[in-house]
């Protein structure tokens, strides 16, 4: 039976096995005719959608498998269909299967006389999946415009001829026009000549399909220069063709105005260092020759002096200017390691460094009475600057000085493989544990008492292990007295200057 035949099936359904419902049981759509509000006829398709047996829909109302919120629709439309017989009606709503689930169901039904009566009778698709699927893709929809929208960036869509397409409302504020006044313009009618020149060139490479992130100003609508960094990719078609662009744009104005604040701190912080330097240069050079001629002639008095009391008045004098002239020696020293950022290395033999360190120190570890014990067995080669040598004079001037009287110290290199371990251990005084970091800081001093120094040596020391990139430490010698070490590397990455 053809579905236009539909209109009068008087009798059709009354025999089974008769060509209607041999045709609606073979249907994929679920087949249904209601009549005096109650199912009379419903095919195999039909009670799959509500999940039940023939039992449970045939004589029951039709309402009671439609959806609570439905029901009052579905009603004043078929009250409507019954007294208007002729064109079949589309509707879709959400149904009730028989366990209660709601489902979305597209009918189409028509107004039919069926055992000599009026009745409705439909077609009945399940569309839930459809549907729900349909809901997801405007939940997504709506969040992914929200999210382009709202972002702090801006968007900018544009076609495979480099017209605009698109621009979110970040790229209104940003730029000052509005979207209507910018769609069908091409992307580059925002930038003078120079910046239109690189935007071509990178738009070039999204037709060989390359994404690239460049920096790029654009004039605002007011004529002011927004410098943004630009990440555009290509956007393709369904065949994998260039179709246009799209670009996520961040105006770094802020940025650039702070790299240009920090370029002029810099120049002078550059500035009031060359002035440190000259400062520097000035104290030392003047203030020691001045000093020099003070401690010159105290040394002539005190030859002179026959008085013994104003001879140790003359020697307060002559050591506090030795004092003096220590501590601008080690100031100028150590300012000038600070500003160092990269020193000159060469191939030298720490050995021989030691050797000269000790020869020089012999006199005062004599006056002491200190033995130095140093065996050197080899050289001890390494990438390092002739500043190296202050940390020897440091360390070991140090271990005399904080010596007792017939105090030992022992200098002694170890191998270990890419570094020079040097120890110097002397059984003197010691330091605290509290102590043990806080000496290699400026000025920081634990037993002064009648020992002459500046607070500056291993503060010079660090300075220097740091530039070369090694170590420095202090443990406790047993069982009295400390041990410093340091630690070189052998070798620098980089070796610009030859082997001496
Ligand atoms: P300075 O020796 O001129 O006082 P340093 O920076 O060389 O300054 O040393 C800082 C302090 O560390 C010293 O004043 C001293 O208290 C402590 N110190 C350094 N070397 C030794 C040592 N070998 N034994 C005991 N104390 C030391």
């Amino acid at each position: 039976m053809a579905v236009e035949n539909f209109t009068d099936i008087e009798g059709a359904t009354r025999k089974p096995g008769d060509k209607y419902s041999e045709f609606t049981e073979k249907s994929l759509v679920g087949v249904y005719i209601v009549q005096d509000g109650v199912f009379k006829f419903v095919n195999r398709r039909f009670l799959e959608i509500l999940g039940g047996d023939k039992k449970d829909v045939i004589g029951t109302e039709y309402t009671k498998f439609i959806a609570p919120e439905c029901i009052d629709e579905i009603r004043r439309g078929v009250s409507k269909m019954e007294g208007d017989p002729g064109e079949p009606k589309h509707r879709i709503f959400r149904a009730m299967k028989t366990d209660g689930t709601k489902i979305y169901v597209e009918v189409f039904s028509l107004q039919i006389t069926y055992e000599g009566k009026s009745a409705i009778q439909g077609m009945a698709l399940d569309i839930t999946e459809r549907e729900m699927m349909e809901g997801e893709l405007k939940k997504s929809e709506t969040r992914y415009k929200t999210l382009v929208e709202e972002m702090l960036e801006g968007l900018w869509v544009s076609d495979e001829n480099d017209e605009t397409l698109y621009w979110n409302k970040s790229l209104e504020n940003m730029l000052g026009y509005r979207f209507s006044e910018v769609i069908g313009k091409p992307v580059h009618h925002f930038t003078d000549n120079e910046n239109s020149a690189i935007l071509k060139k990178e738009l070039a490479k999204r037709r060989k399909n390359k994404p690239s992130v460049y920096e790029l100003e654009y004039v605002s609508k007011s004529g002011k220069r927004i410098p943004v960094i630009v990440s555009g990719a290509p956007t393709l078609d369904a065949d994998g063709n260039f179709s246009g662009s799209f670009a996520i744009i961040m105006d770094i104005s802020e940025r650039k105005k702070m790299e240009g604040e920090l370029l002029r701190y810099t120049e002078q912080l550059k500035m009031s260092n060359m002035l440190k330097d000259l400062f520097a240069d000035i104290v030392h050079h003047d203030f020691i020759s001045l000093l020099g001629i003070i401690k010159n002639y105290t040394d002539l008095m005190i030859y002179d002096e026959k008085d013994g009391q104003k001879v140790e008045k003359l020697d307060v004098i002559l050591n506090t200017v030795e004092r003096i002239i220590c501590m601008i020696d080690d100031s100028n020293k150590l300012a000038r390691l600070e500003t160092e950022e990269e020193p000159e290395f060469k191939k030298m033999d720490l050995g021989t460094m030691l050797d000269t360190t000790i020869e020089a120190l012999k006199h005062g570890a004599d006056e002491n009475n200190v033995t130095i014990v140093y065996t050197r067995e080899n050289k001890y080669l390494a990438d390092v600057n002739p500043v190296m040598e202050d940390i020897f004079i440091n360390l070991i001037s140090n271990a005399i000085k904080f010596s007792s009287n017939g105090g030992k110290i022992i200098v002694d290199v170890f191998d270990e493989i890419d570094e020079w371990k040097i120890m110097v251990k002397d059984n003197g005084a010691g330091i605290e544990d509290k102590y043990k970091k806080s000496i290699f800081g400026r000025f920081n001093r634990v037993s002064k008492e009648g020992v002459k120094g500046t607070g500056l040596g291993l503060a010079i020391v660090e300075r220097v292990v740091n530039l070369h990139k090694g170590k420095v430490w202090v443990e406790d010698n047993n069982p009295c007295g400390s041990i410093f070490y340091v630690t070189v590397p052998k070798k620098r990455e980089t070796l610009d200057a030859p082997v001496v």
